[in-house]
């Protein structure tokens, strides 16, 4: 039986590179060489310091001013944003960005992006299914997002969800716990510590939903308050 593409899967297709992702520039990568968010973009697009690159349609680097005074850090790309090879344009993002929007904080002067830049997951039928990094390629992965740092030079770093507060902090971090919590880094980097959007898409009760989203815009209004401090 001869069976047709979905959509979705030539949609994928479509917007997978038509050629193979050419390796990287060794100098590039070995890193002195990046003098700009756009050079480490460029040389992030052949990262092989991780198996996740294999399945993944792109590397999703993140988006933003380079003197942005806050960086946010979310988990990483979702499928949307693996297609787009933009960060938070699928559903969470849309969540974060009216949350940020009621908290008056200006998305276009903010710089977000993903502790790990490629997208894992499991294949199930025609969906893929969102699967959490392990700790060795957040490790990996931190190189980019310590690049990301080093060129920015952020006031404030929120870390948004367990795997951007591992990334940041170099260990497992209690969420629940650390939620509104301000961390200062040994470098002298403030981190502040809350959930991922995508945790307030989860919950299914409407009222609790509200609730949860609530709770993360005063946690937004207090990143705000630091941005400006
Ligand atoms: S997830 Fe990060 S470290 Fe792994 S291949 Fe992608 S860009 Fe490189």
């Amino acid at each position: 039986m001869t069976t047709t593409p979905s959509s979705t899967a030539l949609q994928r297709e479509a917007k997978r590179p038509a050629s193979p992702i050419p390796a990287p520039e060794p100098e590039l990568t070995a890193g002195e060489d990046i003098a700009s968010i756009g050079e480490a973009r460029e040389a992030a697009l052949g990262c092989r310091r991780c198996p996740l690159w294999r399945d993944a349609t792109q590397t999703v680097f993140g988006e933003g001013p380079e003197n942005a005074d806050a960086i946010f850090v979310g988990e990483q790309p979702g499928d949307q944003e693996d297609l787009a090879g933009k960060p938070f344009v699928g559903p969470a993002g849309k969540m974060f960005d009216s949350i940020l929007d009621d908290a008056e904080i200006d998305r276009r002067k903010v710089y977000v992006t993903n502790a790990v830049k490629h997208f894992k997951f499991e294949p199930r039928g025609k969906r893929r299914i969102h699967s959490k990094p392990n700790a060795g390629e957040i490790q990996a992965c931190r190189w980019w997002l310590d690049k990301e740092l080093d060129l920015i030079k952020p006031k404030l770093v929120v870390a948004l969800g367990a795997t951007a507060a591992q990334s940041l902090l170099g260990k497992a971090v209690p969420i629940t716990r650390m939620r509104g919590d301000v961390i200062q880094r040994e470098d002298g980097l403030r981190v502040f510590v809350t959930i991922h959007p995508s945790f307030i898409l989860r919950i299914r009760e409407r009222e609790d939903k509200e609730a949860e989203r609530e709770r993360f815009l005063k946690d937004m209004l207090k990143v705000k308050q630091l941005m400006a401090a």
